[in-house]
């Protein structure tokens, strides 16, 4: 059997600790047969430049601990677990970042975005072993053309296919059941198209302020943070072509499609009192799930000139047969009060009422839920207290729970080889491609930066 060494780079961080290492644990907790053996022989080495030797056990077994990973699969990664401390970016730390690799390697970089391409220029120097995979996070590049750039620096360590852009949210439980759903369902399949549906809206809201992450999200923002990455992908597996299969040529080929004709929303306005595709807006102090958060600025190390926005909206439109004249809007802030998390799609009115009234009295929307992961449709039924009265129903479903956690799925693609989850290199560049002309406007200054309190729902000229 060829082992595999995981070699997690930057290992100390909040990713490693908080989603990497508890998504191996959770898929000895709830993966299959096929699961364990990808596991089997696992080792997993973190690293850094700060000395975590002492610690390292014990994150690592916290993090199983936390998903209820045990038994033999478990005590075996625990027993040959191993952090080296190194710097990436020296080629001569690599020596003993790749000492005892005797199998295949996963190189994850868990590093912040503006290392990941220096350590790509150290590692196409190095002789690797024959496979190689690499693990890359987002943000990928900070435009499109450094994400070419990203894309030819990795490219010239391991061919494409072995590249992993990781995006958590295609392994999100809605991600997976739009895509599975609405290709299997007859009355979504028939109706999923713009004669049916009049609005799309892939929301994302926390309660979370900064956390502690200023360094990298005062640069960054909701925008770049969470609509031109994840949102985005959620867009694709709503508004794809069926591919030919569920396999990475058909699924990345569909997804990659939809993205090259989506485009900022160039139709009526679809926000109110705004005739701009997208608004941005940033957290004063305020209260949010009993905890009290300051203003944005006043946290350490935000620099308020960055005009850095803590909620963003914009609207797109995806150019062909299918979506012509139905808008995208895509929207992610934090410390919002109320947050909702959701794909929400919107029907059309009926044509004709046959009783008089006009309007579309209660909309047919059909929601897939991120937390927790759920189904629900709302539609008109009669059925009221008064003969042919309209009740808006309501059917949910909560989807089956799992232990394999979403980044249970990212570390089952990125042993199992199977990149179907992971984003292109094309598609990195074109998602960069698409936000641009919103990034453009706000840094003109076009878009004003609205402000709202914390633990509200948004602006409230918003609403
Ligand atoms: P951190 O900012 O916590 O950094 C991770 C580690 O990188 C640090 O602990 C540090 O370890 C090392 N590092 C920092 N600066 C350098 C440097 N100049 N040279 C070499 N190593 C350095 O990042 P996160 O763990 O939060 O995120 C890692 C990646 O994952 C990022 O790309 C992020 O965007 C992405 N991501 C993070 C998520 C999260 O919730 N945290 C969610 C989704 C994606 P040391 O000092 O020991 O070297």
């Amino acid at each position: 059997m060829t082992s595999t060494t995981m070699l997690i780079l930057g290992a100390s961080g909040d990713l490693a600790k908080r989603l990497l290492l508890p998504g191996i644990g959770s898929l000895i907790a709830g993966g299959d047969a096929d699961d364990l053996h990808l596991l089997d022989g696992l080792r997993v080495v973190g690293s850094g430049r700060s000395d975590r030797a002492d610690e390292w056990h014990d994150i690592v077994a916290e993090a199983f601990e936390q998903v209820g990973a045990e038994g033999d699969a478990a005590d075996a990664i625990l027993d040959a677990t191993r952090y080296v401390r190194a710097d990436p970016t020296s080629a001569d730390d690599w020596s003993s970042l790749l000492d005892g690799v005797d199998g295949d390697l996963v190189v994850y970089f868990a590093l912040p975005p503006a290392i990941v391409s220096k350590v790509a220029g150290v590692l196409e120097g190095l002789d690797l072993p024959e496979h190689t995979v690499l693990a890359v996070e987002k943000p990928f590049g900070d435009d499109a053309d450094s994400a070419e750039a990203l894309n030819e620096a990795l490219r010239r360590v391991v061919p494409e296919e072995r590249i992993h852009r990781v995006d958590h949210f295609l392994g999100q439980r809605a991600a997976l059941a739009v895509l599975a759903t609405r290709f299997n369902n007859r009355l979504l399949e028939s109706a999923w198209n713009a004669d049916e549906i009049e609005r799309v809206e892939i929301v994302y809201d926390e309660q979370l302020g900064l956390e502690g992450r200023a360094g990298y999200y005062d640069t960054a923002g909701a925008l770049r943070d969470m609509l031109q990455s994840h949102l985005l992908q959620v867009l694709a597996v709503t508004a794809c072509e069926a591919p030919g299969g569920f396999d990475p040529a058909h699924l990345r080929d569909a997804l990659a499609s939809v993205l090259a004709v989506t485009q900022v929303w160039s139709g009526a306005p679809v926000f109110p009192n705004t005739d701009s595709p997208s608004r941005r807006a940033r957290y004063t102090a305020g209260e949010v799930g009993g905890k009290h958060l300051p203003d944005y600025t006043a946290e350490d190390g935000v620099d308020p000139e960055h005009e850095t926005e803590t909620l963003a909206e914009i609207a797109l439109e995806v150019a062909n047969a299918r979506w012509a004249g139905v808008p995208f809007v895509l929207r992610s802030g934090k410390a919002i009060g109320d947050p909702a998390n959701e794909i929400r799609v919107r029907f059309r009115p009926v044509r004709f009422r046959p009783d008089g009234q006009s309007g579309d009295g209660h909309p047919e929307i059909v929601r897939f839920g991120f937390k927790p992961p759920r189904i629900e449709l709302q539609f008109t039924a009669g059925g009221g207290s008064m003969p042919f009265e309209l009740e808006p129903i309501r059917m949910t479903g909560e989807l089956p729970k799992t232990a394999v956690t979403e980044y249970g799925e990212v570390v089952r693609g990125v042993l199992g080889d199977d990149p179907t989850l992971s984003i292109r290199g094309d598609v990195a560049v074109q998602c960069w491609r698409i936000v641009q002309p919103v990034l453009d406007a706000w840094q003109r200054g076009e878009v004003p930066l609205d402000e709202y309190a914390a633990g509200s729902d948004g602006p409230a000229s918003w609403s």
